[in-house]
């Protein structure tokens, strides 16, 4: 059942605020493409009065300031943070579905994550106190050496809208464990829940000005952020080529940023696997999230002995995912975002039919779907290694199929990226999947899975997709 969306303001100070334009940004449900809500829209006027704000949380006076308390004093307030969005989670993942459009089963298990997130991050706070002025053995015991964590400040972390409110929580989590203090932007695709999230902070009395969400546009309020000189790091998630803008901006003042960016990521099946089981894998790490997923396997590598078995199961495998509105039973892949992905999609689409790809199924709106942005699981072979659809982050569900006769030929279609975000390894020879991993250019490689992801362990790519860690002691 759908729910109506929450009006609410900008989060500032630890209080509600119209933008001081009163600009709002509508929320179109993308499987209706009925408009359903707004958001509030920040500028560069907001954005001040968050900085400020951030600020002076971090130095209050004694005693109350968010950068010199303890850990475990932090710890308190992203437990509670963490049990009222358990409290709220189905009201939470229903927004998310009618503002992302993915099916409700998928942001069920998201909202699950951002309370496993923000719990994770409780612990390493806690941690935290204890590894405060840790010593340094060194050579000569007449000098002594600690090291003093300290948190980096003021930061500004921007998010997108393929997961809103987890990549948004991969970010808050962390710094507020740190000790920064925090503005969030997140995408003006989707930025229903982080309100909710900022809704969850007023409750749990967080104080005021250590987390601020504004709301907008990536030009009026995230270029502003970024480029703010008493934001001391920012953290982006996004596309490759927003990242080069904001690395841009924060060059000219030295600031650190983090990036994790765009992906064209392989998914390597070699002779040996089992048929049924490395089709699902590579069905699932190719559509899940409507397909929309940075580290999305959409380069399919299968070994030729076996290519033609195993492309007659994915093609039917992929024809039994059941493409629905997000809150039906049963439903596995919703619409992409908006009308802006669905068009850029499909035009992906009928370039590389035009350049003589063949397209296995899927292609277009599904028939019995007469409203939203659909699009079926589309599977794409005869395609080149110079094919915009080979090289190019499609964000959508579209999978592109080549096949290779050796693992160093592999190995070597896999690499041959402007990006290096995830892979995927499917074998049953673990010695094999082991030496291959090595030879990948990915941050992350999945040996016969492809997706699973866990806060404990680091995310991030190389190359194009980007530098720096998160998650994890990251
Ligand atoms: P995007 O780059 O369009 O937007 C990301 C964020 O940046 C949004 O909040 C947007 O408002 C903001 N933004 C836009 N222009 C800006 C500017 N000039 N200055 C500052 N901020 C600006 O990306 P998107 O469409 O929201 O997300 C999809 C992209 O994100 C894909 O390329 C995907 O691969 C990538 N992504 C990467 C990861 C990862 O972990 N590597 C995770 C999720 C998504």
């Amino acid at each position: 059942m759908a729910i109506s969306i929450p009006s609410r303001q900008l989060f500032i100070d630890g209080e509600w605020r119209e933008p001081i334009k009163k600009n709002r940004i509508p929320v179109i449900n993308p499987a209706t493409e009925e408009i359903i809500g707004d958001v509030p829209a920040a500028t560069a006027e907001d954005v001040e009065l968050a900085v400020a704000a951030a600020r002076r949380a971090l130095k209050r006076n004694k005693g109350e300031d968010w950068a010199s308390a303890s850990g475990a004093h932090r710890a308190k307030y992203l437990r509670a943070i963490a049990a009222k969005i358990t409290e709220r989670k189905d009201h939470i993942a229903r927004l998310e579905a009618m503002d992302s459009g993915k099916p409700l089963d998928e942001t069920l298990w998201d909202i699950d994550d951002v309370a496993g997130c923000f719990e994770y991050y409780a612990d390493l706070a806690e941690a935290l106190d204890a590894k405060q002025k840790s010593p340094i053995t060194l050579p000569m015991d007449t000098f002594k050496c600690h090291v003093l964590r300290q948190p980096i400040g003021v930061v500004g972390l921007i998010s997108p809208w393929n997961y809103p409110l987890l990549m948004a929580t991969w970010k808050v989590a962390p710094a507020l464990a740190a000790g920064c203090a925090a503005i969030l932007k997140p995408s003006e695709m989707a930025s229903v829940t982080c309100l909710e999230l900022a809704d969850v902070c007023k409750e749990v009395g967080l104080p005021p000005g250590v987390l601020n969400i504004l709301t907008g546009l990536g030009p009026e309020a995230g270029a502003p952020l970024a480029s703010h000189p008493d934001v001391d790091k920012v953290a982006f998630t996004g596309s490759t080529a927003t990242g080069s803008k904001i690395m841009s901006s924060a060059a000219q003042m030295v600031k650190p940023v983090t990036l994790e960016l765009g992906g064209k990521s392989p998914i390597i099946v070699f002779e040996d696997v089992e048929l049924d089981k490395a089709a699902e894998w590579a069905a699932f790490g190719c559509f899940w999230t409507n397909g929309q997923i940075c580290s999305a396997t959409s380069r399919l590598l299968v070994h030729e002995s076996i290519a033609a078995e195993f492309l007659d199961r994915l093609v039917k495998w992929c024809k039994n995912i059941k493409v629905s509105d997000p809150f039906e039973e049963g439903c596995r892949l919703g619409p992409v975002v908006s009308k802006g992905q669905y068009e850029k999609v499909l035009k992906f689409i009928s370039t590389a039919k035009s350049e003589g790809a063949t397209v296995l199924c899927g292609g277009s709106r599904p028939e019995h779907l007469k409203k939203g942005y659909f699009i079926e699981p589309t599977i794409i072979s005869d395609v080149s290694t110079s094919m915009q659809i080979w090289r190019e982050e499609v964000f959508g569900p579209v999978l592109c199929v080549k096949t290779f006769s050796s693992d160093d030929e592999a190995i070597e279609l896999a690499n041959d990226s402007q990006y290096g975000l995830g892979a995927a390894v499917l074998s049953k020879n673990l010695e094999r999947c082991e030496k291959v991993t090595k030879e990948l250019q990915a941050g992350i490689v999945w040996v016969n899975c492809s997706q699973p992801c866990f806060c404990q362990a680091p995310w991030g790519g190389s190359k194009r997709s980007g530098f720096g860690r998160e998650l994890g002691e990251w």
